[in-house]
């Protein structure tokens, strides 16, 4: 039974490093090969239809059609010199993951051979069947199709010997089908509303970018240990595996030297990474063993995007090519940390400044203060709202367990920013604000000196944190698409910034001078959203309480959880930035249920099989062994000499009957349990049913079994064993 286990084990125990292809040429020579940027498109590009694309790009402008023909043609040709042979709209819908259909570039040339041709037209616009892909209700059966558009804001790139054009997916009747879409009008409405705040300070900026930089954690598992556990096959994540007696608890693990075969993996990951136009550029170990994390070069938001969701396809292609499997899963393993992508989110003006970063002069000053506090405010009226932009199934393992964030959002400033704001909002003057020695504050209209803030004041506890010029949302999970977030919390702070233009611009027209009003209404941000600041334990008890004493969300339940895009407050604020319509906010939650059902559904059917068909036919016969031991043992020995043993090994049999009797009960009541939600229509009340009585089952069954691995002979265990999966490299 066991030799599978065995056999694995050896075979990852005897692997090398891969010996990696490194190119002779340095990475700023490559990098970018095959991305059609800017250069390519000066090279491949006629200069009127390069000023015409480069125009568009820059000011959001459509493309005419013969501009378009001509992209297309260039593009093509920049392919073909680099070894492309077909070409794929390349879209994020609304499942895990991107999507493709591949076409070759061939046409009919009218005497029965082909010519290479690629135009405008296709390069535009195509027609995916959307009946495939989650819609959540917004098809209607007699309307299958679905339009993909070229984003013209992120370039054209070539993977895999195919021409990858970035583009939205949307419906026959123009609602978003995916993620991009309202992420671009996330990002304008932010651009809109923060503009028009930045012009209070300097009236020549003209656009405000959002910035992100993600940092991705991931786990590395040998394959084939990771073809011998087939719920990792199937889900992901390991559904049983008793906790090996070291984990993470020396933290040895943390930034230490990097194992060679995973080295290795990483050059090549990052080879293919340069090539790609991903500026990947810090790579570690994580926490736990077999943990390791990957951070770029931030870049702008959707191009930020575009390149995790490569990313994570990039490193299942490369891990495979060094005989590992990449663990996305938010928590592959019990017990030690799980997985999360931080999101590193900035806004900066065209003209070079961010506006998280306190600046030299008291004008910039009272910008960062403002800016800042406008976040502050959004996050807190929207605290539920950007938990469900984070919140799925497989995050749901991680949020609330001890070592990450917990299922509460709260902001994390630090100590200086903290005092700045205390001394500010009890301060009736506009005048200088002054703090200890290392920083000198102010926000006033008078002569100030700079602030230093001190971005090492870390708070790992905090699931959204200030960190000197930017801000950490740390709660999105390693598998997930950032858009989800990155549209939530955009929009939430377009909308806030909006409203203090409009509150601003009011005291203006009384008269008021602009420092002063800017302050005044600052002051009132930091008097209105106290609650959402949280600089203490994050994972404390107390801490849970005192944030239902304040009012923020402490929902855990993911399905209720989602809820919260349907609340009135949130349908208005989608509605006013123009992100998310009425109809899109309820499709996209049908698809959020359905989605959260099928993923528990997918391990309560695996847990179930293993249950049944691994465990407890090896722990019956271990039992069985126990039992003829003991018949043996009683005809060897005298009762008086034999008592003790024959206690021993009956209380041993005993406990493997119990363990075993409650696995059997509770697959059939899972197995229950999920008839029962089967049956239900509304998509969240199934969801519901699935979180409220089929998980805790799985967990009983888990810990039952987590039990018996203990127990039962090691030479007959099935599985590969988390001192397997987690230590060999
Ligand atoms: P740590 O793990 O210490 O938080 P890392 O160096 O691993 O930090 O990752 C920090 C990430 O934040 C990088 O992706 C970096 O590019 C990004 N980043 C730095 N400054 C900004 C900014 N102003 N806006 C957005 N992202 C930023
Ligand atoms: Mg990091």
């Amino acid at each position: 039974m066991s030799q599978l286990r065995f056999k694995v084990v050896e075979e990852a125990y005897d692997r090398k490093a891969i010996p990696v292809d490194i190119p002779s040429e340095r990475p700023e020579q490559y990098y970018g090969k095959y991305v059609f940027n800017r250069a390519k498109m000066y090279q491949y590009l006629d200069k009127k239809t390069y000023d015409a694309l480069v125009f568009a790009i820059d000011n959001k402008e459509p493309l005419s059609r013969e501009v378009a023909d001509n992209v297309a043609a260039g593009m093509k040709q920049w392919a073909i010199d680099n070894g492309a042979r077909h070409y794929t709209h390349w879209f994020h819908p609304l499942t895990d993951g991107t999507a493709e259909k591949h076409d070759a570039f061939i046409e009919h040339d009218g005497k029965g051979g082909v010519v290479e041709e690629f135009s405008g037209k296709l390069l535009v616009q195509q027609e995916p069947d959307a009946s495939s892909f989650p819609n959540g209700g917004i098809r209607n059966t007699f309307e299958a199709r679905g339009y993909s558009a070229w984003d013209i804001s992120s370039p054209a790139f070539i993977l895999d010997k195919t021409l990858c054009i970035p583009t939205i997916f949307i419906s026959y009747t123009g609602e978003s089908l995916d993620y991009k879409t309202p992420l671009l009008r996330a990002l304008n409405a932010v651009d809109k509303a923060a503009t028009a705040v930045a012009q209070y300070f300097d009236p020549s900026v003209k656009h405000v970018q959002s910035f992100l930089g993600w940092e991705q954690e991931y786990f590395l598992v040998d394959e084939a240990l990771f073809s011998a556990r087939p719920d990792l096959v199937m889900t992901g994540r390991t559904l049983m595996g008793h906790e090996s007696a070291k984990n993470q608890q020396l933290e040895d693990h943390y930034f230490g030297a990097i194992p060679s075969r995973v080295e290795a993996f990483m050059l090549d990951l990052e080879i293919e990474c340069h090539k790609l136009g991903i500026p990947a550029r810090t790579r570690h170990n994580e926490v736990a063993p077999n943990q390791f994390e990957l951070a770029p070069i931030f870049e702008e938001t959707n191009l930020a995007n575009d390149h995790n969701l490569l990313l994570m396809s990039l490193m299942s292609e490369v891990a495979r090519r060094h005989n590992f499997r990449v663990l996305l899963h938010e928590k592959p393993f019990a017990g030690i940390n799980g997985s999360g992508k931080h999101n590193n989110w900035s806004l900066g003006t065209d003209t070079g400044v961010l506006l998280f970063a306190p600046g030299k002069t008291p004008q910039a000053n009272l910008q960062f203060i403002a800016f800042v506090a406008n976040v502050m405010a959004a996050v807190n009226k929207h605290n539920g709202l950007l938990k469900a932009s984070i919140a799925s199934a497989t995050n749901a393992h991680r949020l609330g367990a001890n070592e990450a964030p917990p299922a509460i959002i709260s902001i994390f400033t630090g100590s200086q920013l903290a005092e700045i704001f205390d001394k500010l909002e009890n301060s009736s003057k506009d005048e200088l604000i002054a703090f200890g020695d290392k920083q000198g504050v102010s926000v006033g209209a008078s002569q100030i000196p700079e602030i230093l803030i001190d971005n090492t004041d870390r708070n790992r506890t905090s699931p959204f944190a200030f960190t000197g010029n930017r801000f950490e949302f740390r709660a999105v999970g390693s598998s997930a698409n950032c858009a989800s977030a990155m549209i939530a919390l955009n929009a939430a702070v377009a909308d806030q910034l909006a409203l203090f233009k409009e509150k601003v611009d009011k005291r203006l027209a009384n008269g008021e001078v602009l420092n002063h009003a800017i302050l005044e209404e600052v002051k009132v941000l930091i008097k209105e959203n106290k609650a959402i600041h949280f600089d203490g334990n994050g994972y404390s008890d107390e801490w849970k309480e005192e944030a239902a004493r304040r009012g923020l969300d402490c929902e855990t339940s993911v399905p209720k959880i989602f809820d919260a895009y349907l609340r009135p407050d949130s349908i208005e604020m989608f509605k006013r930035t123009n992100v998310f319509s009425d109809i899109e906010l309820h499709a996209r939650n049908e698809v959020k249920w359905e989605v959260y059902t099928k993923k528990v559904q997918i391990e309560a059917r695996v847990l179930g099989d293993l249950a049944i068909n691994h465990i407890i036919p090896v722990a019956t016969r271990y039992q069985s062994f126990l039992v003829d031991n003991l018949v043996k043992i009683k005809t060897l020995f005298d009762e008086n000499k034999s008592k003790a043993i024959v206690a021993q090994d009956l209380s041993t049999i005993e406990k493997i009957s119990n363990h075993m009797r409650v696995i059997k009960e509770c697959v059939e009541q899972m197995v229950d349990a999920r008839r029962q939600a089967n049956r239900i229509k509304s998509e969240r009340e199934k969801a519901i049913a699935y979180h409220d009585n089929v998980v805790p089952r799985m967990e009983t069954i888990r810990y039952h079994i987590d039990k018996l691995e203990l127990m039962v002979d090691n030479e007959i265990w099935p599985l590969p064993k988390y001192r397997e999966l987690l230590f060999i490299r």
